[in-house]
Order: C-alpha cells, then sequence, then structure tokens
C-alpha cells in the first residue's frame, strides 16, 4: 500500500516548520521516517502536510556540558550507540539503545522521533523517565522545557502542543551501576516489558535508585514506591523481591493480543528483580 497524498515541506529554519506545524491541524514532523513512513504506507495516519526537518541545521550532535549530556533531536540512534561519551556518562541509555530495532533503523531513526513518537512499550521513552531527562521543545511560543516525566501523555500522545517541536534532549550524567531487562517476542522487536534500573551504592547501603517500565502502562511508569523501599537497604534478595512486588503492582498494563495483564505485571515483577540485581553488582 501506498501513503494518501500529502503536501511537502523540506523546512529551511526551525521557525518556519514551527509555523507550517502550527497552520496545518494532524501535519505531521518527518525525521528519520522509522515509524512515520510506515504509518502513512498503511494509512494508518492521512496528514495533509508532512514537514521533513532532516535539512534542519543545529539539530544533530552529542556532548556533554556541566555534566550532562546534551543530544539533539535528529541525532540518530546510531551515533548515540557508538559514542564513548555516552557509554562513561550514561551507560544505561547506551545499553537500552542498542534494544532499538535493528542497525539499520537505528542508523536512521532519530532520538527525538522515538520520544515524540510516545510509543509505550519503546525503550527511549522508558530511559528518560528513569533519568529525569528534560527536552527542549521549539514552538510559535518560543522555547520550553519540558521534563521527561511529563512529556509522555499516553499511547502515542505527548505534550508538544501545535506547532512544537522537540529540539533537544539533557540528560544528568552517571546513575552508578545499570540494567536493562527486556522480554520480546522476537530480538530486537518492541518488548512485551522492559524495566530499565539504576542503583548508586555508598560501601553496602543503597543511596539511589531509578527503576522505570515500558510496555506496562499508557505511558513509561515510574517505580517510584519501589525506588523508595530500596534506598537505605543492603539490596539483598529480600529487599530486592519487595521492590520487584512495588514495581509490578505501580503498572497499568493493557490487555491486548499479546499477553494479558497480569503477564505483564508478573514479567515486570521478574524484570526488576533481575535489572536491580545486575545493577548493584555494577554499581
Ligand atoms: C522493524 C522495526 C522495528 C522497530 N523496533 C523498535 C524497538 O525495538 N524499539 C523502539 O523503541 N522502536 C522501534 N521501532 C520504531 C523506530 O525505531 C522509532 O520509533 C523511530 O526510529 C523513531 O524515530 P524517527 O526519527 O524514525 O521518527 P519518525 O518516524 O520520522 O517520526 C516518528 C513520530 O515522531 C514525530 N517526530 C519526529 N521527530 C520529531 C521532532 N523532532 N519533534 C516533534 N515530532 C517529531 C513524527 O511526526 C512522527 O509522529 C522499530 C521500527 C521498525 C520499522
Amino acid at each position: 500500500m501506498k501513503a494518501a497524498p500529502f503536501d511537502y515541506l523540506r523546512a529551511s529554519s526551525l521557525d518556519e516548520a514551527a509555523e507550517a506545524l502550527a497552520g496545518t491541524p494532524d501535519a505531521r514532523v518527518l525525521a528519520g521516517g522509522q515509524s512515520l513512513v510506515p504509518l502513512l504506507n498503511l494509512r494508518q495516519i492521512r496528514p495533509p502536510l508532512v514537514v521533513d526537518i532532516n535539512r534542519l541545521d543545529g539539530l544533530s550532535f552529542l556532548r556533554t556540558d556541566n555534566g550532562r549530556l546534551e543530544i539533539g533531536a535528529l541525532t540518530r540512534h546510531r551515533v548515540v550507540e557508538m559514542s564513548e561519551a555516552v557509554r562513561s556518562d550514561v551507560p544505561l541509555l547506551a545499553e537500552a539503545i542498542g534494544y532499538v530495532g535493528h542497525a539499520a533503523i537505528r542508523n536512521r531513526g532519530t532520538i527525538g522521533g522515538s520520544l515524540a513518537h510516545a510509543e509505550p512499550a519503546a525503550e527511549l521513552p522508558a530511559v528518560m523517565v528513569a533519568l529525569d531527562a528534560e527536552f527542549g521543545v521549539h514552538g510559535p511560543g518560543g522555547e520550553r522545557l519540558v521534563a521527561a516525566r511529563d512529556f509522555f501523555l499516553g499511547p502515542h500522545r505527548t505534550a508538544l502542543g501545535p506547532g512544537e517541536l522537540l529540539t533537544r534532549i539533557s540528560v544528568p550524567a552517571r546513575q552508578g551501576g545499570h540494567a536493562v531487562e527486556e522480554l520480546s517476542r522476537r530480538s530486537r522487536e518492541l518488548p512485551l516489558v522492559a524495566v530499565f534500573a539504576a542503583v548508586t551504592m555508598s560501601g553496602d547501603v543503597c543511596e539511589a535508585a531509578r527503576i522505570a517500565v515500558g510496555g506496562a502502562g499508557p505511558t513509561p511508569i515510574r517505580a517510584t514506591t519501589a525506588e523508595e523501599s530500596l534506598v537505605g537497604s543492603a539490596l539483598t534478595a529480600d529487599a530486592i523481591a519487595v521492590a520487584a512486588e512495588l514495581a509490578a503492582a505501580a503498572t497499568d498494563p493493557p490487555s491486548d493480543l499479546h499477553a494479558p495483564p497480569g503477564y505483564r505485571r508478573e514479567m515486570t515483577a521478574v524484570l526488576t528483580r533481575r535489572a536491580i540485581a545486575r545493577a548493584k553488582e555494577r554499581a
């Protein structure tokens, strides 16, 4: 099948892109096209206008600045995956990004596209929620910053308003030991459930914990009660088991043809247990 007809604009500035998006309801941004083009070709969406941002300057970069990793929205997954700075400064992101599709998809797909697409089971939204990332947004009203945990509103729904584009992602560097645990039907496809964890230890005691779950709710879920239960503990098997149950209780899994909610909830507990244990080993 081929896409329904649409107008195409290759934007030459952010303002031009924002103005075109604001002026045409249901217009879509084209970044790497790895999610947008299949949706167009299957006619699941029929935007009247597609605004191509691939030629915009200044949206593709990767740098560390003041203890934070700054990523341009148009930066390809593969660039982040291959970066030494990402591996050393934000290892949870470095590990998670290798789970996004296949190399061909990561060569073309962009970080901003993965986040703006807001697929509940996707890796990067959950990682950004786990890491308390901030997103730079450009629109007709100028620039604003949105916290990752306020950005995802539901399946494929974000806090981006009319005419707004995601421009950059800012992630705090260094979060102790980390781990990614995914359950997928086939390797490197969207997971049924995925858990992203990081722990900081002071001697034998857990000083801080971060846990986010993807695929077990309409948005990525930050398991804050589970995190709190771990702080001050020695991350014994019992403490980890309690946290894993708390993480599972925080989920709101969908029912679809791939798995019933109870299965996803139970798998959240299993994957959380494994993720915290592995993060502790690496901390
Ligand atoms: C075979 C296959 C397997 C995949 N497996 C996975 C997987 O395992 N995990 C995973 O997370 N994803 C997976 N994906 C999805 C895909 O990798 C990402 O969703 C994709 O890379 C998104 O980035 P993009 O640049 O291609 O975005 P596009 O497809 O160009 O855009 C996606 C959406 O985001 C919007 N958008 C893009 N950039 C911006 C911006 N800067 N500001 C505002 N809106 C914007 C677009 O309008 C569109 O609605 C898979 C895709 C395929 C085809």
